[in-house]
């Protein structure tokens, strides 16, 4: 695996067509999940490794967001990696830098309530890496589900010609949702942190023993969450829609754990409540 420093490195670097996996670095699990994917049909793949300054909000953790690119190289080399391109901000962010992308009203809402700019900031980034990268196909984590379903759209909106690829979240053994931000969680906070999955859960068994009822399932998921101090815990449909009792549906829930703020989201499918852990195409959200 190379790792490229700046995009004409990349550039010499890479052959054929491109799968690309963008992250924010400190790699775990779930990244690498991800990027197996993007290896499973035998393409070139570009992981990007760069802490996006533009989607932190001002008091949030962009200084201590964990950093260390050996680490990363040894997890996206394992994972079927070619190229690991880590670029400084003066490459993405030049001097004369001045575009922004608003994804338009579903930014505003959910995350995008409680951290404004934040989706501009990651559509803008993730621009500019189709941009400089290239690629044929783009793989995100299903984790972030408001974050996918918002790239596809932008994607979509931008006929960019980049086919957008979700995965499912790869969690810890308890179920808590493999997160670079766990590494902020003390002992008493990784404990705590756990009733989020619990709750989604909880409200998931709900739902495929039959209850449609939003207000009860949502109470269902806040009834499990002493503890968190919650953003949000809504029920939406699966394109993030108004809940359809009739549909598929997506519960989705951010929260503070001590410092740390936490997301994750569950499917409610009658038709596929165990989802297969492979590539699933995020057709379905555009
Ligand atoms: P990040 O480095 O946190 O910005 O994430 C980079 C990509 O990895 C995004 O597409 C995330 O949705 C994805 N990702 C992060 N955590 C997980 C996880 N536990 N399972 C699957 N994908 C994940």
């Amino acid at each position: 695996m190379i790792i490229a420093r700046s995009a004409s490195e990349l550039r010499a670097a890479t052959t054929g067509p491109i799968s690309f996996v963008p992250t924010m670095g400190a790699l775990h699990a779930g990244h690498a999940s991800l990027i197996r994917v993007a290896a499973a049909d035998g393409s070139c793949v570009v992981v990007s490794d760069f802490v996006n300054p533009s989607q932190f909000g001002e008091g949030e953790d962009f200084e201590i967001y964990p950093r260390d690119l050996d680490g990363d190289a040894t997890i996206a080399e394992q994972a079927g990696a070619h190229i690991l391109y880590a670029p400084d901000v003066s490459e993405i962010y030049p001097p004369d830098f001045s575009t922004t992308i608003d994804p338009g009203p579903l930014a505003q809402e959910l995350c995008g309530a409680h951290r404004p700019g934040h989706f501009a900031g990651v559509a803008t980034v993730v621009v500019r890496l189709f941009g400089l990268v290239g690629p044929r196909r783009a793989i995100f984590g299903r984790k972030d589900y408001q974050q996918l379903a918002i790239l596809q759209h932008v994607t979509n909106d931008l006929a960019l010609g980049i086919e957008i690829v979700g995965v499912p979240t790869v969690r810890d053994a308890d179920g808590l949702a493999l997160s670079s931000r766990n590494a902020y969680l003390s002992a008493a906070e990784r404990s705590l942190a756990v009733t989020i999955p619990r709750a989604l859960r909880h409200a998931a068994e709900a739902y495929a023993e039959g209850q449609r009822n939003g207000g009860v399932l949502a109470e269902i998921g806040h009834n499990a969450l002493d503890g968190v101090a919650l953003e949000y815990l809504e029920l939406r449909s699966t394109d993030l829609g108004f809940y359809d009792p009739n549909l598929p549906a997506v519960l989705l829930v951010a929260g503070h754990v001590g410092t740390t703020r936490l997301i994750d989201n569950i499917v409610l499918d009658p038709t596929a409540p165990e989802r297969a852990a492979t590539q699933i195409s995020t057709k379905e959200y555009a």
